[in-house]
């Protein structure tokens, strides 16, 4: 099993994490600040640290679809989620969706 990160990441280095430029869930490209969202791939609940930054609608599609328990017991990384046949059918729909898309019923204009 490839493992994504390496152990000499930072734990907790929250502020200063470098912004990707794709998506780990869908890997369209990012922008800083965007509709985007952090993901703890392991609840913080359980002690987890390890996060990611990914689209907002990404980031629902997984919370929507797994619980947090699934999460930290069978998608601990995006590989797993991508395989999910769900994830795969979201992710064809998505690709074809502007970077900043963000929601399908509302329109972004809340800043944060
Ligand atoms: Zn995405
Ligand atoms: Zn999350």
């Amino acid at each position: 099993m490839r493992k994504r990160r390496t152990p000499e990441t930072t734990p907790d280095a929250a502020a200063d994490k470098d912004f990707p430029a794709f998506c780990p869930i869908c890997r369209r490209p990012m922008l800083e600040g965007v509709a985007v969202d952090r993901h703890h791939w392991i609840p913080r609940a359980r002690d987890g640290r390890d996060w990611d930054w990914m689209h907002q609608v990404c980031h629902r599609k997984i919370h929507a679809l797994f619980s947090e328990t699934e999460l930290a017991r069978d998608y601990p990384d995006a590989e797993r989620i991508r395989a999910h046949p769900e994830i795969a059918r979201f992710i064809d729909w998505v690709k074809r969706r502007p970077p900043d898309f963000n929601d399908w019923h509302k329109k972004p204009r809340r800043r944060r």
